[in-house]
Parts: structure tokens; sequence; C-alpha cells
């Protein structure tokens, strides 16, 4: 495998881009920390000289945070981070409005709570719970934004007068986008004079100007840790007059606005920062414009990687430090999961929902749906440095080489000469997974030759970068059936490969070779010197086929090895497929479910059009062995009526998940899934001391694998080929083996795979290279 110029054969030094998340703690903040935790270790209340220091260190805190922010004659207070300032700015302003709320006068209008749609979560929560807590009972509502982020005044103008609170953010934290203060001001007072305004102010600090007496704001929280200073320390500015209860009561710190003794570590660092702001000292802080021009800098960087990138932010009105985008083709795990084997840290900046992590804040401002699941977010700080950027902006370009090394992406600067990039060459099978669906690509390096297998339109570029990219002849595309529940992309790969081929509505070419398989005729197509031949097995739909890739042994049909069986849904992962749609035929199926094992026996892989629970593949002896109804079919020793009759009880469970996946398969029983040896570091290394046959095995997929490795540590199988490495690998069932990815989730699974379909020996490291240095 061609090494990736990346800095050195060294381990990656790290790239931190994730700096709206949290930074690290700065050197000169963290040893300020230290000193009031080994020297000026008092309590500021205590009266004598260590508290007398230790309140000092306070004090010029709060007063350096009030010239930051502009406070005037607003107060500073101390809490543990943003989410205390947003529960204290809240609860202040709900009890303050229930009082209000008390007045028969004013008791039954109809109240608002209103929040900006793209608000950190904390906001809306905690109106919920403030509003359900004091059974104030008004209706929380968010204020729509358009495709910039940007609120909506007119719906503001229209509901503030019914607001008991507001609550906007200075900078969004997933886009950076700003808000026009002082247009929210003047819409905000010119409608409700009095109602509550919070301003989350998180991410504003450090990268634009705040300035808070010059506004009618009247809470607006900050947190340290995402300017450089520890975690738990935060502050709030609460604007003289306006209502408040402290959200934390006891021995009466903070002016009795917030008990609790304060944190003076966090404080001494707060202040260095609090320095650093002000210019004073050795600051290491850029200014704005310094930051735009490294904004101006990585955008260039990533468009020349990643020519397709679209930008989710506009840079007009956002923080030069914030940039949101996304790569046509890549899920935002993806992109994490190259970007984390290039030692970058980025976030996806979404939120998981039950099956795809999307972002709200892309959601609410309308951004297209493949935008929203495919963010990928980018941040730094005011303490980047120019060598830092550089060292990005290498690395991200080295991340594409990646991409395209793995076939991708294409070079297309570089496609005519080709010098750029060595490509790994594929052979053999390919699976591709979208949500609990399976396409297949299987490539015959000997003959140039590949056949695609049930292909979705999610992975349709994909398939066809990589054919291109391989150079590869496509002699077929095939779906195993009418699917239900999605879109087959055949017809939009035919039209650009396979113009001139005949072929029936599933994509079976019309010229084809017949052999005789226990006195039946099949057609069957030649990929190289393997035969696919396609054997009609009805039950599911009308039109199932099942696809049997296999090779003649001694060059005759009367003994042919099964490579893999690709049947659709006749026989999924624990289940069968339904049979209660319009064409399904439940006898029909029993009928099939006895031809395909007579065809492919029990013990060949199968390679079905769904994936439920992430097993990857199977075989009929491993599906009998925990499903009796296939096992009494296979044997025998049900009748066809009786098996429909069973078939038509499971079908019945079957749920339609309305809008989004349709289950294909009755589930049988809950996902079996075995235990399998978890390693730590330590344990792995007692293992590897006591036995020299343990072998270990990356499962990330090539391009990660490329960005960072040790041969000498684990070998290659990439999680999509390990239906491969299973085919490959039946007679080693014995050996012991130890897999690794990067975060431990994908080595579980292809570990729990592999005990299932008989591996006896298998193992996962345990938090993945994650957890693990080598
Ligand atoms: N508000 C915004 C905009 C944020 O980005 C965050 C942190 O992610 C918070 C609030 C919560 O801050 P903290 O972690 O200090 O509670």
């Amino acid at each position: 495998m061609t090494k990736l110029p990346t800095d050195s054969n060294q381990p990656l030094s790290l790239i931190y881009l994730d700096a709206n998340a949290t930074t690290q703690v700065l050197p000169q903040a963290a040893a300020a920390a230290l000193t009031t935790m080994e020297t000026i270790f008092g309590n500021p209340s205590s009266s004598h000289v260590t508290g007398l220091q230790a309140k000092q260190i306070m004090d010029n805190t709060r007063e350096q945070a009030k010239r930051i922010v502009g406070a005037g004659a607003g107060k500073i207070i101390f809490t543990s981070g943003a989410t205390e300032g947003i529960q204290t700015a809240i609860l202040s302003a709900l009890t303050s409005a229930k009082k209000n709320l008390d007045n028969p006068l004013v008791k039954d209008k109809n109240y608002c709570l209103l929040y900006g749609a793209t608000e950190h979560k904390a906001v809306p929560e905690s109106l919920k719970h403030w509003n359900e807590i004091l059974e104030i009972n008004a209706t929380v509502k968010a204020i729509p934004v358009d495709e910039m982020g940007r609120l909506d005044m007119d719906f503001i103008a229209a509901e503030v007068p019914n607001a008991l609170m507001i609550c906007t953010m200075a900078v969004n934290n997933e886009t950076g986008v700003y808000q026009d203060i002082n247009l929210l001001d003047n819409t905000i007072r010119a409608n409700n004079p009095n109602v509550a305004w919070m301003v989350d102010c998180v991410q504003a600090l450090g990268k634009t100007t705040v300035n808070l007496c010059e506004t009618s704001i009247d809470y607006a929280p900050f947190s340290g840790h995402k300017l450089y200073a520890p975690k738990g320390i935060g502050f709030m500015y609460v604007k003289e007059n306006s209502a408040f209860t402290p959200f934390i009561a006891g021995g009466g710190q903070e002016s009795g606005l917030r008990s609790g003794t304060e944190n003076l570590p966090g404080l001494a660092a707060l202040s260095v920062i609090f320095d650093m702001l002000l210019g004073k000292g050795d600051t290491c802080f850029a200014t704005v414009n310094t930051l735009d021009l490294y904004r101006q800098q990585m955008v260039s960087a990533l468009t020349q990687a990643f020519p397709e990138i679209v930008f989710n932010n506009s840079f007009e009105n956002s923080v030069a430090t914030t940039i949101n985008f996304a790569i046509p083709g890549f899920s935002s795990k993806e992109i994490m999961d190259l970007f984390d084997a290039a030692n970058i840290r980025v976030s996806s900046g979404s939120a998981c929902s039950s099956k795809v992590t999307r972002s709200f804040v892309l959601d609410a401002m309308g951004l297209p749906a493949w935008q929203s699941e495919s963010a990928i977010r980018m941040s730094f700080g005011p303490a980047m440095t120019q060598a830092q950027i550089d060292l990005a902006c290498n690395r991200i370009i080295s991340t594409a080489q990646a991409l395209q090394q793995s076939c991708l992406i294409i070079d297309k600067q570089n496609t005519s000469t080709n010098t750029a990039v060595d490509k790994t060459e594929l052979d053999g099978l390919l699976q591709f997974k979208v949500g609990g669906s399976c396409s297949w690509l299987y490539v015959d390096k000997a003959s140039n030759s590949a056949v695609i297998i049930d292909p979705l339109p999610e992975v349709s570029d994909r398939l066809q970068t990589l054919l291109t990219c391989q150079g590869l002849n496509l002699v077929a595309i095939i779906d195993t059936h009418g699917h239900a529940d999605h879109k087959s992309c055949r017809d939009s790969i035919v039209n650009t490969r396979l113009t001139e081929q005949a072929s029936d509505a599933l994509g079976w070419p019309e010229d084809t070779q017949n052999i005789t398989i226990n006195d039946r005729d099949y057609q069957y197509i030649l990929l190289g010197k393997k035969w696919l031949i396609k054997a009609a097995t009805p039950g599911h739909t009308d039109d199932s086929i099942s696809l049997i890739l296999s090779e003649p042994l001694k060059n005759s049909a009367d003994s042919l090895l099964v490579h893999y069986a690709f049947c659709g849904d006749l026989i999924l992962m624990d289940s069968l497929g339904r049979t209660n749609f319009p064409t399904s035929s439940a006898p029909a199926m029993f009928a099939s479910l006895q031809l395909l094992s007579d065809l492919i026996g029990t013990q060949s892989l199968i390679c079905p059009s769904h994936d439920y629970n992430n097993e990857f593949t199977t075989s009929i002896s491993a599906e009998m062995s925990r499903n009796l109804l296939l096992k009494q079919v296979i044997n025998n020793e049900i009748t066809p009526a009786k098996f429909s009759t069973h078939k038509y009880t499971m079908d019945k469970k079957i749920i339609d998940e309305s809008g989004s996946e349709i289950m294909c398969g009755a589930i049988i029983g809950a996902c079996d899934n075995k235990p399998v040896d978890e390693y730590d570091s330590a344990s792995l290394a007692e293992a590897m001391k006591s036995s020299n046959t343990i072998k270990l095995i990356d499962i990330r997929e090539p391009h990660e694998y490329a960005l960072q490795h040790d041969d000498n540590f684990a070998t290659n199988v990439p999680l999509t080929r390990l239906v491969q490495y299973v085919q490959e690998h039946k007679q080693e069932k014995q050996e012991k083996l130890v897999l690794v990815c990067r975060s431990g989730s994908r080595s579980q699974l292809a570990a729990q795979a592999l005990s299932r379909l008989g591996f006896k020996q298998v193992g996962h490291l345990k938090g993945g290279y994650a957890l693990h240095h080598y």
C-alpha cells in the first residue's frame, strides 16, 4: 500500500478542530489554576490572609469579565458553566412571570416562551422543564430561521407581545451564524418593552465583540471551557434590576445569588484568558482579521481536497472560527472516521436520531436532508496559530488522497496522468449498507469485470466512482426482486454503462447460457471463470430470484463450488422475508427455501438484501440453529400448509414503520448476539505475550487504514469486505482473532458476526485505537 504524504512514520500529531465542543486549557491558564490549588488555595469567604488572597483573584476576575462583556451597571455571577447560567436565567424570568400570572387580570392570557429554532438544546429543554415545574403552562415556541440561520423578525414581532421570555443566541455552535443583536433588540422592545430576554453568548466570546450594557439583554450566560479555561467554570451577566432567583441557595456566596464555595482554580484560569482577551501580558489570541484569513485558507484546502464540497454556513454572517460542510456521497460518520484516522478531530455537528445522524440546526435552516445527514463541523479558537492551520490544511489534502487510493473519490485533475496516488485494486465481494439494506458489488479482478446486486440509490454514485476508478467492465446490474421499501438505482447506472444490453425487468441479461443442475435448467452469466446462476425463488414476491456465484470445479457443472448466494429477501438474518404482499406466496416460499438449500447446501454464505441487525452474512446452517421454522422446512418436518399458517401469524407481527423503512422480514427472535472476548490494552498485551498465534485484524476501511497504521500490529480486513473474509477463511475457524477499529463499535459487531458464523476464538479490542496506543 502506498504511504500517504502524512507527516512522518511516527504517530500523527493531533490536529484539534473541535473548539466549539471544548478547548484545551492553555498552559498559562493551567499554571494559574495550579497555583491556586497549591499555594493560594484559600476560600474567598475566609477573612485570613490566604482567604483574602483568594478573594482578590475572584474580585479581579469579576472586574475583567465586566470589562470584556461591557457589563456596565450589570452584575457578573460566576457559575459552573453555561448550562447553569441558562437555568438561572430561565428560572429567574419564569419565577418573576409566575408572580404576575397570579394576577387575575392576566391569568387566562395565552402566553408563550420563545426560543430560536437553532438554539443549543440546553435552552428549549430548560424552558420546558421550568415551564412544567413552575406550572406556568405557557406554549413553548421555536422562532423559525431562514436558510442563512437568521431569526425571523416578523415572527418575533407577532409573537413577542404574548411572550413571558425570549431566548436567542449570539453565535450558533454548529454553524457559527451570528444574529443581528441590534435588530433583535429593536424588534423585541418595539413589541414588548418588558419581556425577559436571554442571549446565549457562549460561542461569541473571543470571536466577536460583545457589549451588553448597550443592549436591553437581561441575561447572558458564558462558559469557560469553550475558551481555553477548564470545565466547570462559567459566568453570567444579569442586567441591573432584572429579575433574579438564585438557582443554588446555601452559604450566601456571590452576594447570595449563587451559593457554594467558588471554583478558585477555574477563576484563576479564567483571569488569564481574560487578560489575553484584553490584549495584556503574553496574549496568544489572534485578531478577528487573522481568524478570517485562517478560515479562507481552510476553505481553500477543503475545496482543493474535495471539489464537490458544499458549505452549510454562509461566511457572510458567521464567525470565522466555524466551518460547516458536507461532502456529497459521504455520511458524516464516514468523514469522522476518515478524519479521526488522520488524527484530525472534527464533529459531526449532529444529534443521533433513531436511524440516521442529522443536524436539527441545519434542518431548521431548511437545508436538503443529505446536507444535514452529512454535516461536519470544523471549529477553532483564537489561540489557533498559522503553523497549526498549515498542518491542518496539508493533512486534509492527505485524507482526500486516501479516499482516492480507495477509489471512493476520483482525482479529476490527475486522472490522465494518474501520478498522484496509487489505487488499491479490488478483487472479490464488497458490501454496502444503508440503514438496514444492502447492495453488493462483486469484482473479478482476473477478468476485470464486475456485477452489482440490489443497487440502492444512496450508493449509486459510489458504485459508479468505483467502477470508473478501477476501470471495471460492468457485466450486469441486477435486483433480486422489485423492492417495496426503496427504489433501485439500476436504471441510472444502466443508462450510463449498459446501454447496449437487453435485459429483463430485474436486469438479468437476455444473452445468457444454460446449465442443468439436479434435472432443472438454469441460466447463468459469466464473470471471468465464475458463473452467476439465476434461480427463480418466489415467495416474498412472485418475481424474486436468487443469484448464486459459483465456480465450476474441474470445468464441469456437476461439481460447483458456491461462493455466495444473493437471495434477496428469501432468507434474512434471523428471519424469513415477509409473505403478505399482494404478490407473495408462503407455499412458493416453502418450495424456494428447499430449492435454494438443494442448490447451495447449508454452509454457503448467504448475502441478503437486508441486514437489520448488523450481522453482515449468514448461512442456512447458521439460520437453522436459531430459526425453527426454516429448520423444519429444510428437514422436511413441516407441510407447506402448516408453514403458511405459521408464516401468516409471524407476518402479522411486522410493524410497518410508516415513513421510514418497511421491515421486509418477520423478526423471529431477539437478536442473539453472542458474547465475544473483550480485550483492553493490558489484557491484549498479556494475551499476545503468552501466545504468538493471535491474529490482529484492523477492520477499518482501507482509507482509514492507509492514513495511519502499523503493519506489524494488524492486517486490514475492512468491514465492507468482512463477508469475503468469512468466505476465504472458512477452513480457519479455530484461529485466535482480535478485531480492532477506531472506537470499538465496528470491531464488536464484526466479532459477534464471526462468532455467530462459527469462528471459535474471536474477540475485539474494547474502545479501539481511541483507548489503545500501539
Ligand atoms: N450554549 C451553547 C451555544 C453551547 O455551545 C454550549 C456548549 O456546547 C452550551 C450552551 C452549554 O455550555 P456548558 O458546557 O458550559 O454548560
